[in-house]
């Protein structure tokens, strides 16, 4: 896919203030520092676009993006920031928990994993959370211009080996790296397979 067009759309408090146009949508999550925005300027080939939700006040918001005039490329705040309670044990605000169960056009959710590090409790709980409640989802091992292939392999098998606990087969995964544009093309194909069965 070709990315002609890249442009923020609005930023959302709740499910009820998100745009209503019914495009198909695919959300950006992981922890704080994965590598989200860098890829999604990546992806999008627009430098600091994904500034735009780093903005203050947007951070814990869900941004849009409308790409090619076609789909929504959705920003949504980092799970590493926020604090569990007793009555909060998914460790993400109830927005975004809301926004993933109950939005209809949601095609699909990307969830980044640091590739660097070995299978973190928090990504495990989030993958558990989706997987429960039937959400699409795939996996991307970010920064992999960091690391060796071989412990990029390890890191993987780990991260599967951990999500076998509560999951039969292997979800899809990219390897990606903002840094050299690795798996760019993957996710972008792989959107625009989804778009052509949504
Ligand atoms: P976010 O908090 O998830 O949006 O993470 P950022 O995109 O801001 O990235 C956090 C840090 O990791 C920044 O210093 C980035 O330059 C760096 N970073 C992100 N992706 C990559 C990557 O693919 N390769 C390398 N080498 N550094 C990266």
């Amino acid at each position: 896919m070709q990315i002609h067009s890249a442009d923020f759309v609005t930023s959302s408090p709740d499910l009820d203030n998100c745009p209503e146009s019914g495009l198909a949508e695919f959300a950006f999550i992981g922890r704080s520092n994965v590598g989200k925005s860098s890829l999604i300027n990546t992806l999008t080939q627009k430098k600091d676009l994904a500034m735009v939700s780093a903005t203050p006040g947007r951070t814990r918001l869900i941004n849009f993006f409308l790409i090619n005039r076609k789909w929504h490329l959705v920003d949504l705040p980092g799970y590493g920031y926020a604090k569990a309670s007793g009555h909060h044990r998914n460790k993400f605000n109830e927005f975004v928990s809301d926004y993933l169960l109950n939005r209809t056009n949601l095609s699909c959710v990307f969830v980044l994993i640091d590739s660097r590090l070995s299978p973190q409790k928090i990504d495990l709980e989030f993958t558990q959370w989706l997987m429960e409640h039937e959400i699409p989802f795939v996996l991307i091992f970010t920064k992999t211009d960091k690391i060796k292939a071989g412990v990029l392999k390890q890191n993987m098998a780990l991260f599967f080996e951990a999500m076998s606990e509560f999951c039969d087969g292997l979800p899809r995964s990219y390897d990606c790296s903002a840094k050299t544009g690795e798996g760019r093309k993957q996710i972008l194909g792989f959107v625009e397979q989804a778009l052509s069965n949504h």
